[in-house]
């Protein structure tokens, strides 16, 4: 089946993310899926039937080269030649400016070919003023012709959005 991988900077707010659509009742977690790493977290999406995977948040502030590599050399085996891979949705924190290593990444999924969804998190944090700067910042970078979502695990906003933007994905 299709998959969504979702990526983002240690303490961008993904695992809250996460619990938050969990929490809808909308996925299910695969507890192990043979043959794959288990750093990898997949869970199944009812009722459309694709799979989100849970990728390890990347560069948290005290890792270490070796640590970051083993990062890269994990996401690499994993978005090179898989097919089923039909977009990554990107975590971003509203808070901050665009960062390299988001930077990095973005570029990086660009050049294999991979869709990127980007979503803007803790959305309920910035000046509407703000985050509608952030938005049209990335919206640039990533050359696309629509705005990030905006979403808050806090208040809920954008998670339909967001639900819909992936099944989308999903169904390319
Ligand atoms: P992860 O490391 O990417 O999994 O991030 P977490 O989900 O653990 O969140 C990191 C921190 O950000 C925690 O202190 C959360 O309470 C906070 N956080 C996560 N989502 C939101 C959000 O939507 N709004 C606000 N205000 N804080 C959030």
């Amino acid at each position: 089946e299709a998959q969504i991988a979702l990526a983002g900077r240690s303490n961008v707010g993904k695992s809250s993310l996460v619990n938050r659509l969990a929490g809808q009742k909308k996925l299910a977690k695969i507890s192990s899926k043979p043959g794959k790493t288990r750093s990898l977290n997949y869970y199944k999406v009812n009722p459309d039937g694709y799979f989100l995977v849970d990728l390890p948040g990347y560069g948290y502030a005290k890792c270490s080269k070796t640590e970051r590599a083993k990062w890269a050399k994990l996401i690499e085996a994993y978005m090179r030649d898989n097919p089923q891979l039909k977009a990554v949705a990107v975590l971003l924190d509203s808070r901050l400016s665009p960062q390299k290593l988001d930077l990095e990444l973005t570029s990086y999924l660009r050049s294999l070919g991979i869709p990127v969804i980007p979503v803007l998190t803790k959305a309920d944090k910035p000046k509407q003023r703000e985050l509608a700067k952030l938005q049209s910042q990335w919206q640039e970078i990533l050359q696309q012709d629509r705005a990030p979502v905006l979403f808050s695990s806090k208040t809920g906003k954008g998670e339909e959005k967001l639900w819909n933007l992936l099944c989308e994905f999903a169904q390319l």
